[in-house]
């Protein structure tokens, strides 16, 4: 009898799944897609969407396609929960899906709820497939006055891209008590804020947003800031529905998963990414990891499928990470060294592009 391998989410680790599936089909074993866009959207070039550095469709990957190079079924929509029991997950719009073998990479919701207003009148940038046809819309208006929210490096990347791309609005970077790179090395912290302000984005620090209404945003004591756009780029929460499945969480509602990628407690339920709390050691919310899990998962999948053993996935303590500046040049960071320039830039997009390449092609 076939088996079941149900996948739900396209995000950054199940396309290497989907892709090693393709290249080695998985025999006895019927392999589904449950995703709630046909295409994903790739992060690092986000930015240079934004910018107009690149078209959408170049940082989109067509994961139906994708799947159907698998051999999966792909099926386009949102789960809504799992039955463990049953072994099937639910969706929005039809009948529930069965699996034997199960693997979650559905990525995090944007944190609205603890500010006030934030839901109503900000622009979240994740999800990503929800943010680009509005984004679509306040490019067009060209606002003359937009905030960023949130000066991680997703938050200083829009920033930039929005000051390249509409050099006549105010671009307002909001950095909070945190400040602008919270986390970086000082050297590249420097280097980030002699380019925002070369680039005139204004920064606004010390205060977290109290509250954000149809004028702007509103803070604890100083004066409030009026915006005519606000994009909301602070750190990820976990997504509701996760709640309902009875999966092990941890306590900011991310599904724990252990070592070997597997949901704590379950030997048939893996999960990845932005969606997970990866138990041995905490990690941040990073396509990176993501996408260094993507292998490590599909070559589980296919031994839990085969019984045989699993293998460990084991995090990179450091990683390069490049920021773009929006006008064809970037600032790199990596143990500790800092470089910048166009040269920095062309790594970034040579890389960005060998990563989409991989997922696009026939
Ligand atoms: C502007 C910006 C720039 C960034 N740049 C970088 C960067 O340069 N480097 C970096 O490491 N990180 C970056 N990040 C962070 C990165 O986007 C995330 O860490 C990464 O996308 C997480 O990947 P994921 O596979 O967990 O989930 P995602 O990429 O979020 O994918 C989730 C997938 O699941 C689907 N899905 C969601 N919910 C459901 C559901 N209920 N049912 C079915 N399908 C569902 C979605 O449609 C999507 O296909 C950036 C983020 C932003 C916003």
């Amino acid at each position: 009898m076939q088996r079941h391998l149900l996948l739900v989410g396209g995000g950054h680790a199940h396309v290497e799944v989907l892709r090693q599936f393709a290249a080695k089909p998985l025999p006895g074993w019927r392999l589904t897609l449950l995703t709630r866009e046909a295409m994903s959207p790739y992060s690092g070039m986000l930015p240079g969407v934004i910018a107009g550095l690149y078209r959408e469709e170049q940082a989109l990957i067509d994961v139906r396609a994708l799947a159907a190079r698998a051999g999966a079924e792909a099926v386009i929509d949102r789960a809504t929960g799992i039955d463990l029991v049953a072994k099937r997950v639910h969706r929005a719009g039809g009948e529930s899906r069965p699996f034997d073998l199960l693997s979650l990479d559905t990525g995090a919701t944007p944190d609205t709820a603890r500010v006030p207003g934030a839901a109503q009148h900000a622009l979240p940038l994740k999800p990503i497939d929800a943010l680009l046809p509005r984004l679509r819309a306040t490019l067009d208006a060209a606002p003359a006055r937009i905030g960023v929210v949130g000066a991680g490096a997703a938050g200083v990347e829009v920033a930039l891209a929005l000051r390249a791309r509409l050099p006549a609005s105010s671009v307002t970077l909001v950095a909070g008590v945190a400040g602008v790179l919270a986390g970086f090395p000082d050297k590249a912290r420097a280097r980030v804020a002699a380019a925002l302000a070369a680039r005139h984005v204004e920064i606004h620090q010390g205060e977290d947003v109290a509250e954000v209404v149809a004028e702007g945003l509103v803070f604890p004591r100083g004066a409030p800031l009026a915006l005519d756009a606000v994009l909301w780029a602070t750190g990820a929460a976990a997504p509701a529905w996760l709640a309902e499945t009875g999966l092990e969480r941890d306590r900011a509602g991310f599904l724990r998963i252990d070592e070997r990628l597997r949901c704590i407690g379950r030997t048939d339920i893996f999960a990845a990414g932005d969606c997970t709390s990866f138990d041995p050691q905490p990690l941040p919310k990073a396509g990176v990891y993501a996408v260094r899990q993507g292998p490590v998962l599909a070559g589980n999948l296919r031994a839990a499928a085969e019984g045989r053993a699993l293998r460990p996935y084991r995090p990179q303590e450091d990683w390069l990470v490049l920021l773009s500046l929006g006008d064809r040049r970037a600032i790199g960071t990596r143990n500790g060294i800092v470089m910048g320039g166009r040269a920095a830039w062309w790594l970034k997009d040579w890389i960005d592009r060998r990563f989409m390449a991989r997922y696009q092609g026939p």
